[in-house]
């Protein structure tokens, strides 16, 4: 099959989050199973050179319609670890990509509609006819609009398109002027609420609501997360579209680069280490003791509970630092390493920070760093992740994969990817975690006491860490799921 994705993020080259995660993983996997995957992305000025290599013009005279004119563009190809991406460059008085960062702009919808109007631009002009067009969150939302209504007409009728959306909390409005700047104009037939018309705003448009009602499938990133978009406030006021279209609507979970995510030569851990060692891996316990030795907390026979994300209210950072004191006054150590955008809570964790500086069982970082990240993930016993929403999360499948027992609460992919050791309903073999379901101090704590309580039992212990590594939460599942779906409105 030939696969285009149009994309605002990829890994490594832009990442902002784990929307480039997995772009990145999906397409490889895509390459992996025999189909042809082309990736199209902005060409911001910060993008990761040294992370594409080869990259030349490949298409130099592209003109984008836009308003009642055209922004001439150049195409670069390039290769980004094995995977073939496009970069659209606009020359424009307008700089939508050179701005020195990837996000936060007051024309945000009209960057992003430019660009999608740009990479079907190019797919038309260079004769590019994929069978399948996968759009992400709502940067590319008008991806399945601007095929149908405007391309498809002209001869690009063989594509079909699948849009997955990351995160319902952020879904893209605009005025009417986008609809003139992109060539749709017809506002009082595009506004409409069977149509992009916000069900909220009847002044705007909303490119998450186009995408839902105009592409051919649309997916989340876990099943438990599509039940909640549906039918409880995480939807932010797309429930009522969802229910009118679910039938083309449904939640596959992202996968884990599992060649990028291994304790066995992950090159930033001092001591590789596998599930098929000793079951009570002796090269964990010494990465367990080197962390301490760099974060400076005293050698004993304490577990340590980590948390590593971002700092933001979606996290729970309420019970992140609730977990911190349980931890500390219940014989045990804990390891922080966050940062935020917002200077309230990142001001309260410097706060948190100078409090606690001479306390020896535990350490806050604040900032971003990936090589301790994995350290931490290696050398900890128990990794929190209390979100208060979660469309997917990759933390948690990442700890388990270096055999650090998740502590979750159950929403959204956490739910779908963490099975209770006392209470669920799975085999034994599949029980990987603990998990609570109210956001709240004593919530957390029933599941971080069970924790402790199992940890001093060494036989059990073994065994629920041993599950973790055993899961397989790689691409392998997910690759075949979005082929089927693929699949599926190719003959359609
Ligand atoms: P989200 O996409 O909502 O931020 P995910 O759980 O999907 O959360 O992905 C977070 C990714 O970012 C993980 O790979 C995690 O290790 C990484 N990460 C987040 N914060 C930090 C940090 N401060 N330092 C290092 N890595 C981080």
């Amino acid at each position: 099959m030939y696969i285009i994705t149009i994309s605002s993020e990829l890994a490594p080259v832009a990442k902002v989050g784990g929307l480039a995660d997995m772009v990145y993983g999906l397409s490889r996997e895509l390459s992996i199973r025999g189909n042809a995957v082309e990736v199209i992305l902005p060409k911001y000025d910060c993008i990761r050179h040294d992370h594409v290599w080869g990259l030349t013009v490949c298409y130099d005279n592209l003109w984008v319609p836009w308003w009642n004119g055209a922004i001439h563009c150049t195409v670069y190809s390039g290769h980004v670890h094995g995977q073939l991406a496009f970069f659209i460059e606009p020359h424009s008085n307008d700089h939508f990509f050179d701005r020195g960062t990837f996000y936060g702009f007051y024309d945000e919808a009209m960057r992003y509609a430019f660009f999608t109007r740009a990479a079907l631009e190019f797919m038309f002009k260079s004769g590019k006819r994929p069978d399948i067009i996968h759009s992400h969150d709502w940067q590319t939302g008008l991806t399945a609009t601007l095929l149908y209504e405007i391309y498809a007409p002209l001869g690009m009728n063989t594509s079909r398109v699948i849009h997955t959306i990351h995160n319902f909390k952020h879904q893209g409005h605009a005025g009417v002027e986008v609809l003139y700047a992109t060539g749709l104009n017809r506002p009082e037939h595009y506004c409409s609420l069977e149509r992009m018309g916000d069900d909220h705003n009847p002044f705007a448009i909303n490119f998450t609501k186009a995408a839902i009602v105009y592409s051919n499938f649309v997916t989340t990133v876990s099943r438990k997360h599509a039940w909640e978009a549906m039918y409880t406030d995480q939807g932010y006021g797309m429930g009522h579209t969802l229910h009118r279209y679910g039938s083309k609507f449904g939640g596959v979970l992202n996968g884990l680069d599992y060649d990028m995510w291994n304790p066995e030569w992950d090159p930033h851990i001092p001591h590789h280490y596998s599930v098929r060692d000793t079951d009570n891996l002796p090269g964990k316990r010494d990465n367990k003791t080197a962390l301490r030795h760099r974060l400076m907390l005293e050698q004993c026979d304490r577990p340590i509970v980590s948390y590593v994300g971002r700092l933001d209210t979606q996290k729970g950072v309420h019970l992140i630092r609730h977990a911190l004191f349980t931890a500390i006054h219940n014989h045990a150590q804990f390891i922080l390493l966050g940062t935020s955008p917002e200077y309230g809570i990142n001001d309260n964790f410097w706060h948190l920070k100078h409090v606690l500086n001479d306390n020896p069982h535990c350490h806050l970082e604040i900032g971003f760093n990936e090589e301790l990240s994995r350290l931490i993930y290696a050398g900890s016993d128990m990794f929190i992740v209390p979100s208060l929403f979660e469309p997917c999360g990759l933390t948690q499948m990442i700890a388990m994969r270096y055999g650090t027992v998740p502590i979750v609460r159950a929403v959204g992919g956490l739910a779908d990817t963490i099975f209770d050791w006392d209470f669920s309903q799975q085999p034994m073999e599949m029980r990987n975690g603990f998990s609570f379901e109210s956001a709240d101090y004593a919530g957390i704590e029933s599941a971080m006491f069970r924790a402790f309580g199992l940890y001093h039992n060494d036989e059990y212990w073994k065994k629920i860490r041993t599950n973790c590594m055993n899961m397989d939460y790689s691409w392998n599942h997910p690759g075949r799921d979005y082929l089927n779906i693929y699949e599926f409105i190719r003959h359609r």
